[in-house]
Order: C-alpha cells, then sequence, then structure tokens
C-alpha cells in the first residue's frame, strides 16, 4: 500500500488542528460532554468535503484516500488529542467498514465503501452482544436462510448487539451472526424493517460518542449483504484486521496521554509554590510527567515499527498490534491521571479538561478488546515463539541489540538487551517449571513481554533519528538525544519489571515445590541494577527537553 506523501499527511493534520482550534474550544467540548451530546454536525465536518478524514481510511480504488498505517495511525492520534469521543465516531466507521474492506466482493466493496468515500456516510461495528463480549465465540445473533427454488437469496437476523459506537445514528451496520456454517458478517442499512437501536448509554466518559444497543427482530436482508459473498468467514474477517484496529486505539492512547500532559506541562511552568515554578521540581516531574512521557514515546516507537511493517503489505499482525495498544492505552491512562494530580485541585475540576480526558481515555484499555485479553494473545503468540524457537527467540533479538549498542552506545540499546535476556531465561523456567498452567503467570508474561519488545523498538528508533534516518512519516516532535534519553528511562523499566516481576511471579507460583533452582545469575540481575546509573540525569534531561528549562535555571531554584 502506498499510503500519502509526507506533504499530503502533514496539510491533513493541520487542517484538522485548524478545525479544532476554530471550531472545538474547550467549552464546546466540555459542553458534549456535559450534555451526554453526540455532535453529528461536528462528525459530518470532518467527513466531509472540506475535511475529509474519513478518506484516509478508504482505499485508493473506491474512492478514498488510500492511507497506509501510518498515515491512519497519526490521524487517529491528531483526533484522540481533540476528543476521545469524537474520534471514536470516526473509528466506528473505519471498524464497521473493515469486514468489507478486508472481506468484501468487489461490488460490496465499491458499493459500501464508495458510499463512504463520497457521502461521508456513518458505520457501526457490530459484534459484541450481551454474552459476547472478550469471547465473540459465544456469539448468539443468527443468520437463517431464505431459500427460494434451493437456492439462498437472503438471510433472517434475530439477536441482540451491546455498546456499539455510533449504533444509534450509523446509516449502516455490520453486523455478525451465526449462519449454518458459521459466524459471519452481515451488512443492515438503517431503517430495515425490524432493524432498532437502543437510547444512547450513558458513560463515564467518550460522552461525546453515540454507543447504543442494536436490536433485530426478523430482519430480511438479500444474499448479496453476507459479507465476502461466503458465510462462515467471519471471525477471520474480524481477526485480519486486528493488528490495524488495535494500532488505531494504540494511537487513541497516544493522543489522549499526550493530550493531559500537554496541559499538565504548561500548567506547571507557571504554578509556582514553594518559591519557584512546579516544572523545576524533581520530585513534581519526575513521579508526574517524565515517566509517561518516556512510556508514551517508547510505545510511540513501537507503533511506528508495527505501522510501517503493515504499510510494506504484512498481513494481520495481531500480537503487535495487542503490544501497541495495550502498552499505549495503559500509558495514555496512566499519563491521564498523573495529569489530573499535576494539576492538583483544578485538575480535579470539569473546567481544566485533563479530568474529561482521564474519563475519556480510560475506555481504551476496554474497547477492541481489554488490557487483560491482550496480555493472555501476547503471552499465547510469543510463548508458542519461544517454543519453536527452544528458548532462543529473545536471546536472538538480545544479541542484534548488543550488536546496535555497539554502534549507538548511548540509545538504551544494551539495557533493551538485557530486559530480553531476562525475558528469554523467565520463559524458559516457566517452561521448565510447567508454570504457565497458571493463568495469572501467563498473563504477567504478557505484559513483561510487551515492555521487553517496546524496549527494543525505542532504541531502534533512538538509533535510526541518530543516524538522520528519522521515520518519513513518522512523528517529529523530539530530536535524537531527546529519543536516547526516552529509550534508557523505559529500557531501565522495562529491564527491571522483567527480572523482579517475572522472579515474583516464577516464584509465587513454584510455591513449595520450589524447582526453579537458583535465579539470579540467568536474568543478570546485578547488570540490571547497575544499569540504573544514570536514570536521575536521564530524566532530568527530558524535564529540560519537556518543560524547555535551561540548567541554570534548575540549578537556582534547587
Ligand atoms: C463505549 C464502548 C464502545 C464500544 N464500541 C463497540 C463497537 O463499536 N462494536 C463492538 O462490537 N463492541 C463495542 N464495544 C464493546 C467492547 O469491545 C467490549 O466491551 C469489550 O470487548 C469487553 O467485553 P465485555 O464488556 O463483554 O467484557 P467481558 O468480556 O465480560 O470482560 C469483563 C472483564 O473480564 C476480563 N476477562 C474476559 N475474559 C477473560 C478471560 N478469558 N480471562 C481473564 N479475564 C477475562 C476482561 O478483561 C474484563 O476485565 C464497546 C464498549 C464500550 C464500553
Amino acid at each position: 500500500m502506498a499510503g500519502l506523501d509526507r506533504e499530503t499527511l502533514e496539510a491533513i493534520l493541520s487542517a484538522l488542528d485548524d478545525f479544532a482550534r476554530r471550531e472545538l474550544p474547550n467549552e464546546r467540548l466540555l459542553d458534549f460532554d456535559l450534555k451526554d451530546e453526540f455532535p453529528a454536525e461536528v462528525i459530518r465536518e470532518l467527513c466531509g468535503p472540506d475535511l475529509g478524514i474519513h478518506l484516509v481510511f478508504v482505499p485508493e480504488n473506491v474512492g478514498g484516500m488510500g492511507g497506509d498505517a501510518t498515515d491512519v495511525y497519526r490521524c487517529c492520534e491528531a483526533l484522540a488529542r481533540i476528543d476521545l469521543g469524537i474520534a471514536t465516531g470516526v473509528l466506528a466507521t473505519c471498524l464497521g467498514s473493515d469486514p468489507i474492506r478486508v472481506g468484501g466482493t468487489p461490488e460490496q466493496q465499491a458499493k459500501w465503501l464508495g458510499r463512504i468515500a463520497e457521502e461521508g456516510i456513518l458505520l457501526a461495528y457490530g459484534a459484541t452482544e450481551p454474552a459476547a463480549g472478550s469471547d465473540l465465540g459465544a456469539l448468539r445473533s443468527t443468520a437463517t436462510p431464505i431459500e427460494q427454488d434451493g437456492k439462498v437469496v437472503g438471510y433472517t437476523l434475530n439477536g441482540r448487539k451491546q455498546w456499539i459506537s455510533n449504533g444509534g445514528v450509523a446509516e449502516v451496520a455490520t453486523i455478525l451472526a451465526s449462519a449454518p456454517a458459521g459466524p459471519s458478517w452481515f451488512i443492515v442499512e438503517r431503517g430495515t424493517p425490524g432493524f432498532s437501536a437502543g437510547k444512547p448509554e450513558d458513560k463515564h466518559g467518550i460522552r461525546a460518542s453515540n454507543t447504543a444497543a442494536l436490536w433485530l427482530e426478523d430482519v430480511k436482508v438479500d444474499a448479496d449483504r453476507l459479507v465476502g459473498g461466503v458465510e462462515g468467514q467471519g471471525l477471520q474477517q474480524a481477526q485480519a484486521v486486528f493488528g490495524y484496529t488495535r494500532l488505531m486505539v494504540a494511537a487513541f492512547g497516544l493522543g489522549a496521554g499526550w493530550a493531559a500532559l500537554d496541559r499538565a506541562i504548561p500548567y506547571a511552568k507557571d504554578r509556582v509554590q514553594g518559591g519557584s515554578p512546579l516544572s523545576e521540581k524533581q520530585g513534581y516531574t519526575h513521579k508526574l510527567i517524565v515517566p509517561h512521557a518516556a512510556r508514551l514515546e517508547a510505545t510511540r516507537a513501537y507503533i511506528e515499527e508495527v505501522a510501517e511493517t503493515l504499510g510494506d503489505g504484512a498481513h494481520g499482525l495481531p500480537t503487535e498490534g495487542a503490544i501497541a495498544k495495550y502498552l499505549a492505552t495503559e500509558a495514555g491512562n496512566a499519563a491521564a491521571e498523573a495529569s489530573i494530580q499535576a494539576l492538583g485541585g483544578y485538575g480535579y475540576t470539569r473546567e481544566y479538561m485533563v479530568e474529561k480526558i482521564k474519563r475519556d481515555v480510560r475506555i481504551t484499555t476496554i474497547y477492541e478488546g481489554t488490557s487483560e485479553i491482550m496480555e493472555m494473545t501476547i503471552a499465547r503468540d510469543r510463548w508458542q515463539q519461544h517454543l519453536k524457537t527452544r528458548g532462543q527467540h529473545y536471546h536472538q533479538e538480545a544479541r542484534a541489540l548488543e550488536s546496535l549498542a555497539g554502534r549507538h552506545p548511548a540509545v538504551g540499546a544494551n539495557i533493551a538487551a538485557l530486559a530480553l535476556h531476562a525475558l528469554a531465561d523467565v520463559l524458559e523456567r516457566a517452561r521448565a517449571a510447567r508454570l504457565t498452567r497458571h493463568q495469572h503467570v501467563l498473563f504477567r508474561l504478557g505484559e513483561l513481554i510487551a515492555y521487553a519488545e517496546v524496549a527494543g523498538a525505542a532504541a531502534r528508533r533512538a538509533a535510526e533519528v541518530a543516524e538522520g534516518r528519522r521515520r518519513e512519516k513518522g512523528h517529529p516532535r523530539f530530536d535524537a538525544t531527546a529519543l536516547a534519553a526516552f529509550s534508557r528511562i523505559f529500557a531501565r523499566d522495562a529491564a527491571l519489571r522483567v527480572a523482579t516481576e517475572g522472579l515474583r511471579w516464577l516464584r509465587g507460583a513454584d510455591g513449595a515445590a520450589g524447582d526453579l533452582g537458583p535465579l539470579g545469575e540467568g536474568l543478570r540481575l546485578d547488570a540490571i541494577f547497575a544499569a540504573q546509573a544514570g536514570l536521575i540525569a536521564d530524566m532530568d534531561q527530558i524535564a529540560d527537553v519537556l518543560f524547555e528549562r535551561s540548567a541554570a535555571a534548575v540549578a537556582q531554584s534547587a
């Protein structure tokens, strides 16, 4: 997929920014939130002839702009920085069109994707049901074939969908239902007899998005509404876009996390307590701002790698999508939570926006697969890789980073390598003692795997930028020196986490049997602790960058 050129992408992002400045001041966004109002006219403008943000998500051959995964991630991040409820309204159309994009016949693609491109219609993605959330296999909605002269001419759909974004406002919904040959997607238009939506849910956050239940009571659709024309492909079609859709929600985590930090940062520069601005107090910056910026930027490195791989035509990548979504949304949540604290009492009030951002970003660890399901997905896949490579996979990754560290000693590659070696050791010990029979151990491994892999990506990104090879359409905010410091901060956290949390859960699951043997050596704990040297200095450096501080001012205030 060619994607947009950099100038076009930047022009779209800048138009979006101008639109938000002009049309979406804080007061208006807070008003949508307070009134629980879906701003249909805003979504229509975003997907209208002037801005056409939706065209980035639609392939070129059906009238869209054919953005690649990097374009999509950058646009999703930009939308989320503005308002996650509005971003969800746009995402839902994209999700709703995905089954058609990956599995539709050429005629279905031309017709339905063409309508999104030309008319800016809104779609909804109807997978979840009251009894089928994380476990879509428990699907109860049915699609019963209607036969005429021995030929299937249509289907009767029955069932109930729950928590569907755009459910009450979309012109078209894609609905997952069980046909005789298995789960399948159906295209259902609003107004089809028997198809109705519930009233909008009263939600904790993203209140500017419409979320509603959908009812299907003897809804009759023609056979050409079965996506792909073949029954039983539904779960594979959903699976095929997980890499891509999880990356979109990962970008939401990044956008909302930075939206919160970018409110806390100027606040801290202005707010004087104890005789100097908060931005000059380490106990504040190094707890509430710097570690969150580091987590967000490390995850961005991973997102950009995955986006580029998807852009090069790779299919699926559900595990990589899961790692990106898991860490970026958890980081976005933590950054928003810390930003409330950073604004003190003001942060707890609505006017300063971080309170709303925190409520909004909360959804990102739930929809498109919960964090726990991401942990399970990551752990199961990488466990297989560990077994297939006889425990060598992460040692090999670590060696590649050690070689990178030889060329770029400052980018944290050696520390990321320690994280990956420790991970390989933890996995191998868990295998030998059969500890993944404990679900909690398996899920914790998922978390540690995500940290270690992201540490590797952050080091690679810092090295690329140091070599002047910044990704063509990558986010341009930080220079090579800052990226290297971000990478080192994150890698220290990852290495320590893998070793100590790994040890904790191995021991915790091992119980009295004690089959694990001595642990310290393989985990290289001494080296991991030694690698923490310089952490405070790196955090000081990032604080200088974020708060645009001069070293002299900080020394004076201390
Ligand atoms: C605002 C909003 C918008 C949404 N938009 C859409 C949409 O447009 N289309 C759509 O189809 N769906 C949508 N959803 C649904 C969303 O994807 C689901 O809520 C989500 O997948 C989780 O399903 P669930 O709510 O049934 O929770 P459950 O699956 O019941 O999970 C409850 C808890 O149990 C954990 N859990 C679940 N299974 C396991 C397991 N095997 N092992 C350990 N722990 C487990 C989960 O991690 C979670 O913490 C939306 C939801 C919300 C709230």
